[in-house]
């Protein structure tokens, strides 16, 4: 195992210098991999602390995750890199008393059906939503290139109420999204593909329930949250990483590529062999390009949506919150009309998130359904959120703690069309030759599929560099 503070390959003074665009989770990824392949990575992060949206406030006893609450261990590739950056030893892994998942129907919450037997008896689908889904076998794929959205997807194949009722409350929980907007071969491509290989879900579902690969997919996080993943790879890269340093613009030169910053009110440049862009969308979409050819650009990332979204946490005395809490949380489908999208029952989920004889909920509100409510003032966001989890969870009187966190421009919406964003991304790297474009807009935005586009941009930028 390497220890988190040690360069297993330190760069020789030959070693190629490599320009890491952003220190959120792909950008730390990427330098981290450059470094052990014996490049020297620098990486220019605008903020004060490496990890993006990942990030964590810690006050009296209580934790609130800000971003991203959760990690799934869903590959291989995703269980080694934690071990290999030194933190196998700190992984908790979610709580079996948090395995349970609650839906809001008809203002009440019922539990996910975990098993076929626990669906048949589940009031969570009406018995003509459970026989229509008897059909889904048998009923046709699209071919391979149509487009659809999400909702019309899961219509075509289970049902409307299946729609309304699990994928419609799930798409609010992962990417706050609508699932009316979103293609399902971009934002749920494993979805898409069981349809194409199989020609059914639950024939592919079936077929594949045998298939064993890698983890089960458990959840996990740290004790001091997930920021430990970000530092502990900032704290391996040492120097290497800057802090305070916002990324100006890029030129394509005769010795390599100019990366223009600027830090503490001064500019500057620096000469690089090779860069790897991990920025937000929308800063790669007003980032200056100088010297690539004029029909490449990045404009276009411009339009990729991202809704707000306010992550509210509370925290009750135990005694304050009727509901036992017994799961990972609960999510809301829009077809109830309630506000919050969804809350996480933090402290059920990972030990440390609140003191004793108290609990932590994490709400999120706004995102496409109601991006409007992400603005209001803290005041506001917190009636919103404990109006919601009165009547759900029985949660009564003020939470004894509360802390609120805002993301304008929360997570990239892989919307129908979306191909053409990543296809601007391609025309760019085609013609600008040494510049390696991933993160959340092109790979896929959960921190597994950062994790991967970190290592994806690695390997691909030190082979440019070693040519
Ligand atoms: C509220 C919320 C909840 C989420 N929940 C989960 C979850 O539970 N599980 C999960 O797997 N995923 C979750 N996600 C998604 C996941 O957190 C993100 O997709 C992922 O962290 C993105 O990582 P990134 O490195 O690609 O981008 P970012 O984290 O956005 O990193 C980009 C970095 O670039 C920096 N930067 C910006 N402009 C400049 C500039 N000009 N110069 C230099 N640096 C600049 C930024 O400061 C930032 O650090 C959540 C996201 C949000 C917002």
């Amino acid at each position: 195992m390497i220890h988190p503070n040690s360069h297993p390959l330190p760069p020789t003074s030959s070693a190629r210098r490599i320009a890491v665009l952003g220190g959120g989770i792909t950008g730390l990824t990427a330098a981290w991999r450059l470094q052990r392949g014996g490049c020297a990575p620098v990486v220019f992060e605008l903020a004060a602390q490496s990890g993006g949206a990942i990030g964590a406030v810690a006050r009296d006893g209580w934790l609130h995750e800000l971003g991203p609450n959760s990690l799934l261990e869903g590959s291989a590739e995703v269980a080694a890199f934690i071990d290999d950056v030194g933190l196998g030893g700190r992984r908790i892994y979610a709580a079996s008393s948090a395995k349970q998942r609650y839906i809001v129907r008809d203002g009440r919450m019922i539990a996910m059906p975990g098993s076929p037997w626990a669906f048949l008896g589940t009031p969570m689908f009406s018995w003509r939503a459970k026989l229509a889904l008897l059909g889904e076998p048998w009923r046709r794929p699209l071919p391979a290139d149509a487009e659809e959205s999400v909702a019309d997807f899961v219509v075509r194949r289970l049902g409307r109420e299946f729609l309304d009722y699990a994928i419609n409350p799930l798409v609010g929980g992962v990417y706050a999204g609508d699932p009316t907007l979103l293609s399902v071969r971009q934002a749920f491509p494993k979805l898409h593909a069981l349809e194409q290989a199989h020609g059914s879900l639950i024939r592919g579902a079936w077929a594949r329930r045998n298939v064993s690969g890698g983890p089960k997919g458990r959840i996990f996080s740290f004790p001091d949250g997930l920021q430990e993943l970000p530092f502990a790879l900032a704290r391996s890269l040492g120097p290497a990483v800057r802090l305070g340093h916002r990324v100006r613009g890029l030129a394509r030169g005769e010795a390599g590529w100019r990366v223009e910053f600027e830090s503490g009110g001064v500019r500057r440049v620096e000469t690089f062999d090779a860069v790897v862009c991990a920025l937000p969308a929308g800063v790669m979409a007003a980032l200056p390009l100088e010297n690539v050819p004029a029909g490449a650009r990045l404009a276009v990332l411009g339009e990729i949506k991202h809704p707000p979204v306010a992550s509210v946490f509370t925290g009750y005395t135990r005694a304050q919150v009727r509901h036992p809490l017994d799961g990972f949380g609960v999510l809301v489908p829009q077809v109830e009309r309630r506000q919050i999208l969804g809350t996480l029952f933090s402290s059920t989920l990972f030990p440390g998130r609140a003191p004793e004889g108290h609990v932590a909920l994490t709400t999120f509100v706004g995102g496409m359904r109601d991006p409007q409510l992400a603005g209001l003032d803290d005041h506001a966001l917190l009636r919103v959120v404990q109006g919601d989890l009165a009547s759900l969870l029985g949660a009564s009187g003020a939470p004894v703690f509360t802390r609120v966190q805002r993301w304008p421009r929360a997570i990239p919406q892989y919307t129908l069309g979306y191909q053409r964003f990543k296809d601007a991304i391609t025309a760019v790297e085609a013609a600008a030759p040494g510049l390696f474009i991933g993160g959340n807009c092109r790979d896929g935005i959960s921190l597994a599929n950062c994790i991967e586009s970190g290592r994806r941009l690695a390997e691909t930028a030190a082979k440019y560099a070693a040519r």
